[in-house]
This record gives structure tokens, C-alpha cells and sequence, in this order.
């Protein structure tokens, strides 16, 4: 018999975690942390405290773990879907409650390691990697499968369960991203090798069911970035591009038109250079080749200072601060803690979308103003999501044609387009499994 527990991230986007029971044996999928209530740890973390993870807990700040305290000595593995911290964050405060190893690609090894180590704590459990489009045994009852996806950080996989009850398959984040700047395409033959064998569940990322269309590849946002940095007037002008710091494709393209502009490319900012890190590590990328990655506020202040000596107008610089976050390097120039002016007509391009919480919107907002009253040229919006539509999910489910559809990556009003897309397709009510954080519920 097959138990779930949708632990975290059935009630709020983020702090994802499944269990999912095959009899007396468990597995864990993923192991996140909700930035809203996170943020302010991180914050006391960076001022040299220690972060205690029961509090976390009380917080919401990570999933409830407690609330499969009865299954916690039958954790045979943790499965890591990708690197996202609302994925993997939670991993250095909880995963040594289970003596298990974590199950992930290269890429979100590297991830989970830079971020325990930025957060000076050690990680206990094993890391065994596997590769996307391959398989590993974990017990005589289960096998893990990874299946080449895309999404909007490298090395993304979805997750196939395989046991003898039927196969289980995890699709926490997704898209079909058929030109993807980085890695390769997904493996649509390999999920419609699955449909064809059967599939019993699928859990499907549902963040954008009720947006009818299919998320444009990241091509589309290579041309976006492409059309404003080497097709407007930028001579003379400071070239500031901000974007996701793991968004190593997208880190890509502004690397290479920076290349074209003839332009000195300088990263400035901790998390870039740990995403950055993490990427050349395993020889992803060669930023470093191609520019300079300064990660420290001491550093960036002197390299800043550098800029203006030689000419602001010969670089471009890749910065945090895409959300307008106090702290981040954008912010700080803008603040004047850096001791560095920005100055009328010079380009600050925003390759994101502000994430739409109160908090963000108004960091953005705070950060725009500042920049028009400098005169800055601003350019919002260069981006496309990580996260499939509508039409993505009716290809997944087209290709899985699983028996039970359990909608995730959101509450339920963010996912319930989920149900409209399902019964359109013909799927009757009883089989689309709604969850709540805490939930169990048994399927064969
Ligand atoms: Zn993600």
C-alpha cells in the first residue's frame, strides 16, 4: 500500500516536502524553506546567529517534519528535485533527523553544499548523485528514476517513484522548454514510455493551471535581453544587468552580449558568486574566464572604485538585487553605501519579474523610484518563467496519463485550474488529489 504525506508547500508556494510511504518503507521529496518567513532568520544568520531548527518550524519557515515523526525511522532516502532553496534550504537544519542519504543531480549537490557552508553547518547525511535519465535501486521494493527536465535552474529533474503498487512521478518545478540556453531538452520519450507502462500518480507542478497558454522557452528571454543590450544607445553609459542568481542560463545570455558590447563583465554579489561557484565546480560554465566574480562588500566597494577610475562606461556589471533587496548590491549602490554614483541615462535592466509578495513589491517599487530620480534608464520584465502553464500540464498528463493527478507547487487557489484542465480532459472528480499541508492519504 501506498501512504502520502504532503508535509509543506500544499498551503503556501514553498517549503516543499512529500513523503511518500511504500509499506514500511518512506521516501522524501524535497525539503524546502518558505522565503517569507524565512527571510528574517537569514537575516540573524547573517549577523553571526545560530538558527535553531524547531523554531524554524514553529515559524513555518520549513516544512513540519514533525508531522511524520511516526514514519522517521523508515526514511530510506531524501530526493532532491533541483536546487531551489523553496526545495533544498531545508536540508541543512532537517535532514539529519533521518538517517538517510540525499538523492540528487551534480548540480543540487553543489547547491546544498555552498548553502551549508554559507550557513557554517554541516551536513551529516550522505549525498549520492545521480544523473538525469538514469536510475538507482534503492531498496528490493523501490527505484528512483530521474528524468531530464527544464526549469529555470540547471540540472532540474522530475522524479519517478517505481514500486510495486505502480510508479509515482514528481514534476515540482517544470516546464518544457524545448530550446533551453543550458542542458538539455527534457525527455519527453521517456514520459511517454512511463504512459504507456502506467503511471499511478503524478504530483504536477500547477503553479500557473488556471494561465491558458504554454511558457515560452528561454530562448524568448535571450531575445528580450539580446534586444535591450545590444539594441539601445548604451555608449557611454554604465551597463547594469540583475537577474535570479541560479539562473545560470539567463547568467549565460547577459554573459555572452556582454562579451559583444565589448564590454569588462564584473559579478558583485555573494549569492551569485555561490551560484556561480557551485556551476563552475562542475564545469557548467567559465564566468570567471570571461569576467571577474567579486563576492565580498569590501571587495565590491574597491572594484567599484576601480570602474569608475578606468571608465564606467567599458563594463557591464551583473548585480544582485533584482527584487530590490536591502542588502543586495543594487541596493547599495543606489543607497550610496558603496561610494559609487550612478548616473543619468545609465542602463539597469531587470531580466526577472518582481515575485508578488507585499514585501518585494515594495522593495521594487522603493529601489525604481531612487533610480528615476537619478534618471536611469530602467527595463523591467526581461524574463519568462520556470514554471509550465496550462498547456505544458495537458502535454505532461497527456504523456503520463496517470491514473491520480495530485495538484502542488501552491494553496489551492493557485493550483485549482489544475481540476478544470483534468476534467476537461476527461478525468473524473475522485481522481484529482487535492492536499493540505499535514495530510495523509492512501492510493493504489
Ligand atoms: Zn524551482
Amino acid at each position: 500500500m501506498i501512504e502520502i504525506c504532503t508535509v509543506g508547500g500544499y498551503d503556501e508556494v514553498g517549503r516543499n516536502m512529500t513523503a511518500i510511504k511504500v509499506d514500511n518503507e518512506v521516501v522524501i521529496l524535497d525539503m524546502g524553506v518558505f522565503m517569507d518567513k524565512y527571510i528574517p532568520f537569514n537575516n540573524a544568520l547573517e549577523e553571526g546567529m545560530s538558527l535553531n531548527p524547531n523554531e524554524l518550524i514553529r515559524a513555518g519557515a520549513v516544512p513540519d517534519i514533525n508531522l511524520i515523526s511516526d514514519w522517521q525511522k523508515m526514511v530510506k532516502a531524501i530526493v532532491l528535485s533541483h536546487g531551489h532553496l523553496d526545495h533544498v534550504a531545508g536540508i541543512p537544519y532537517l535532514a539529519d533527523r533521518f538517517k538517510a542519504p540525499l538523492i540528487c543531480t551534480e548540480y543540487t549537490a553543489e547547491v546544498i553544499k555552498a548553502i551549508a557552508s554559507d550557513q557554517k553547518l554541516k551536513l551529516s547525511n550522505r549525498i549520492k548523485v545521480l544523473n538525469p535519465n538514469s536510475s538507482i535501486k534503492l531498496t528490493n521494493s523501490i527505484k528512483i528514476e530521474f528524468i531530464q527536465a527544464t526549469h529555470s535552474i540547471p540540472q532540474t529533474v522530475m522524479i519517478a517513484l517505481h514500486t510495486k503498487y505502480g510508479t509515482i512521478v514528481y514534476t515540482n518545478d517544470f516546464k518544457f522548454d524545448n530550446s533551453p540556453i543550458l542542458g538539455k531538452k527534457p525527455n519527453y520519450e521517456r514520459l511517454r514510455e512511463l504512459g504507456k507502462q502506467g503511471v499511478l500518480a503524478v504530483f504536477m507542478d500547477s503553479i500557473y493551471s488556471s494561465d491558458a497558454k504554454k511558457t515560452p522557452s528561454e530562448a524568448v528571454a535571450r531575445e528580450m535581453l539580446k534586444e535591450v543590450m545590444l539594441g539601445t544607445e548604451s555608449e557611454g553609459k554604465l551597463v547594469i544587468v540583475t537577474t535570479f542568481s541560479s539562473h545560470i542560463a539567463r547568467l549565460k545570455s547577459a554573459v555572452e552580449f556582454g562579451g559583444l558590447m565589448k564590454r569588462k563583465i564584473i559579478f558583485l554579489g555573494r549569492s551569485l558568486s555561490k551560484y556561480i561557484g557551485a556551476a563552475e565546480n562542475i564545469n557548467l560554465v567559465d564566468f570567471s574566464k570571461k569576467g571577474e566574480v567579486v563576492r565580498f562588500s569590501s571587495m565590491i566597494k574597491s572594484k567599484l572604485k576601480e570602474v569608475e577610475k578606468k571608465g564606467r562606461q567599458k563594463y557591464l556589471l551583473i548585480v544582485t538585487g533584482h527584487q530590490g533587496e536591502p542588502g543586495s548590491v543594487l541596493q547599495k549602490i543606489i543607497s550610496g553605501k558603496l561610494g559609487f554614483r550612478i548616473g543619468y541615462e545609465d542602463l539597469v535592466i531587470f531580466s526577472c519579474t518582481v515575485i508578488p509578495t507585499e514585501i518585494n513589491r515594495k522593495n521594487r517599487e522603493d529601489l525604481e523610484k531612487a533610480l528615476r530620480a537619478k534618471g536611469v534608464r530602467i527595463f523591467r520584465d526581461l524574463h519568462v518563467s520556470g514554471h509550465g502553464a496550462r498547456e505544458d500540464e495537458r502535454d505532461l498528463l497527456n504523456m503520463l496519463k496517470p491514473k491520480y493527478i495530485i495538484p502542488s507547487h501552491g494553496p489551492r487557489e493557485m493550483v485549482k485550474g489544475a481540476a478544470e484542465l483534468a476534467q476537461e480532459m476527461g478525468y473524473d472528480k475522485d481522481r484529482i488529489k487535492f492536499s493540505h499541508n499535514g495530510n495523509r492519504f492512501k492510493i493504489g
